[in-house]
């Protein structure tokens, strides 16, 4: 979480960092800071609790100059949202000064250790404690002053710490230079011409650079306006490829939308395509994904799919379990990645683990990428940003190519990634038991998906006005069966995320067993039916709110009559197989999430607590 953006240049730094800033702002919110190398050679240092916009205001009050500077959008992990909390901190000597993303957990040990030597703290975070360990571990070396001894220091300082890091320091002694490194959380060096960067995201540097360097754990950066030198924590030097970043400034845009989820939510004709875009095979009757890295007797030879991940990813992951036991009648279970990461399941030799996140990133799938892998299964990414750790680390897998997602609460990406799953579906059950004709018959879907999101998508002003009527709903209730019992507690998860309504998401069959003690007529429900094989139980799951008068949202399938008779408000898909039919049904609720939240004044793109990109466990 939170962003990190660092210049060193022949520009004025001040504009470049608030813009970055601004980039980075949905990774963390609740306040922001600069450090800026002045030119009488003193660090300056404005923050401010709050949005960027804040921080624009007291640099317009106070402005700082120089062409080299650091910053932080912070997501609070250890303090309270302060501006004494807000990064930059200050080491002792106050001649440093650093940002950093991620968590010190031995930070209290440390802490008493400096205090007892005299170190005065301004704040109560982790971070100002690995300043003033770097800051401590400096002036203890010998002098001349030089880029290598800040590197030693940042070394030694960072030999005792536990904990993960992507940090960027600014010290006045070398001020040709500055320095970052990481450990669990993401720094990218963007390569500019007679300017250079730091950043957590490369979407706060492409209207500079195109050009960047992904770092790896452990790598140790020294960055001058010109060059760049990066050395391994653990000692040597460290090998390094530069990338063409994929995408350009008007892809981060929001364009002529209000907001980037809504915005995000109307490029999924275009992201579904792009997830199938090479890897539907007419010839073959089947998917090709050859990122999977594995033979079709590899493949052949799994007897457990393992799909984890956090929040969103999760639901996908539990829309991947019913495509797979369908289409491929393989045994599969989800897993919240945080308690994979813990828990020792038992696995066959021949299980398969796909790691899901779209930022390949967040911490707690890393880490179960990374348990999986140490017990020697074979463990496949499903991420959208293309050089992200997950995807490096991982041993194969599918990228979602669904371009950058800035607003917090995911949309294109969730679609995306059940559409991947569906593709491995496929693949699997036509290794399996599936015949050409059942493949061609799912290839003929597939490829017709993207078209009828753009139908839903005409609907925007209907589910605007069915919003507006139930936005004063202190909780909602979303209920669904089989293939759309997932997309139940992703429509729950996208209305609490952005409207803060309390919302629950059950198995329509779950309702009699207790939620219905729930039922009034200020609670909606939101039933997810569309004409497929439970469809009629379904409707008795809505007629038993309806006797107890509770109001009915009900998301069926065009032309269903009988839905129009039960329910208060009907938004219609086009008809699908019903093991497609997650890919239709959650675009309406996204919708329905996001005008509410609109109605109730929320900030859509930045919600309350929350943040994009988990990088903390
Ligand atoms: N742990 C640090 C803090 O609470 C960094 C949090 C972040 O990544 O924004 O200040």
């Amino acid at each position: 979480m939170c962003g990190i953006i660092g210049y060193i240049g022949n520009n004025s730094a001040a504009p470049i960092l608030l813009d970055g800033l601004r980039r980075l702002e949905y990774r963390g919110y609740d306040s922001a800071g600069v450090a800026v190398l002045s030119p009488d050679g003193q660090i300056q240092i404005r923050k401010r609790i709050g949005r960027i916009s804040n921080l624009t205001e007291l640099l317009h009050q106070s402005p700082v100059e120089g062409v080299t500077g650091i910053s932080h959008t912070r997501w609070a992990t250890h303090g309270g949202v302060t501006d004494d909390n807000a990064h930059p901190h200050f080491d002792q000597s106050g001649r440093l000064s650093l940002v950093h993303n991620g968590v010190i957990e031995n930070y209290a040990s440390l802490r008493d250790q400096l205090l007892a030597q005299g170190h005065v703290f301004r704040s109560q975070t982790d971070t100002e404690v690995l300043a003033h360990l770097v800051g401590r571990a400096y002036d203890s070396l010998p002098a001349p002053h030089s880029k290598a001894r800040l590197l030693e220091a940042l070394r030694s300082a960072l030999r005792q710490v536990v904990g993960t890091y992507g940090i960027v320091i600014l010290h006045e002694d070398v001020p040709e230079t500055l320095v970052g490194a990481r450990r669990g959380s993401p720094l990218v060096l963007g390569i500019g011409k007679g300017e250079n960067f730091f950043a957590s995201d490369v979407s706060a540097i492409v209207a500079h650079t195109r050009e960047a360097v992904y770092l790896k754990d452990y790598d140790l950066v020294a960055l001058s306006k010109d060059q760049f030198e990066i050395t391994s924590l653990l000692g040597g030097a460290s090998g390094f490829e530069v990338s063409k970043v994929e995408f350009t400034e008007q892809d981060v845009s929001r364009g002529e939308y209000p907001h980037y989820m809504l915005k995000e939510i109307f490029e999924q004709p275009a992201s579904i395509r792009d997830a199938m875009r090479g890897r539907l095979s007419r010839e073959d009757a089947t998917a090709i994904l050859g990122g999977l890295q594995m033979t079709s007797a590899e493949l052949r030879a799994i007897d457990r799919v393992i799909l984890s991940g956090c929040g969103t990813a999760s639901h996908a992951a539990l829309c991947g379990e019913y495509i797979l036991e369908h289409l491929a009648h393989l045994p599969c279970e989800v897993e919240f990645a945080s308690e994979f990461r813990y828990r020792n399941l038992p696995m066959t030799r021949d299980s398969l683990v796909f790691c899901i996140s779209q930022s390949g990133e967040t911490a707690d799938t890393l880490a179960a990428l990374r348990e999986s892998k140490r017990k020697g299964h074979r463990t496949l990414g499903i991420c959208n940003n293309v050089a992200s750790t997950i995807a490096r680390e991982s041993d194969g897998g599918v990228y979602m190519h669904a371009g950058p997602e800035i607003g917090v609460a995911a949309t294109k990406t969730f679609t995306s990634q059940v559409t991947i799953l569906t593709l491995i579906g496929l693949l699997l059950g036509r290794i399996r038991h599936l015949s050409t004709s059942d493949g061609l018959r799912i290839l003929d879907e597939l490829e017709a998906l993207p078209d009828k999101v753009a139908k839903i998508l005409t609907l925007n002003s209907h589910i605007q006005s069915i919003a507006r009527k139930y936005a004063d709903a202190t909780a909602m209730m979303f209920l669904g069966r089989q293939f759309n019992y997932p997309i139940a507690l992703e429509g729950a998860l996208k209305m609490k995320e952005i409207s803060y309504i309390h919302a629950s998401g059950h198995p329509s069959a779950e309702l009699k067993h207790g939620v219905i003690a729930l039922i009034t007529p200020e609670l909606p429900s939101i039933f997810i039916a569309p004409e497929d094989t439970v469809f009629d139980k379904n409707l008795s799951n809505i007629e038993e709110v309806r006797a107890r008068k509770g109001p009915v949202i009900a998301i069926g399938t065009e032309g269903c009559s009988k839905l129009e008779k039960v329910a208060d408000d009907v938004i219609f898909i086009p008809k699908c197989p019903e093991f497609l039919s997650p890919i239709l049904t959650s675009i309406p609720l996204q919708l329905l999430a996001y005008h509410t939240a609109v109605q109730r004044g929320c900030d859509v793109d930045k919600p309350r607590n929350l943040a994009k990109s988990v990088t903390v466990e």
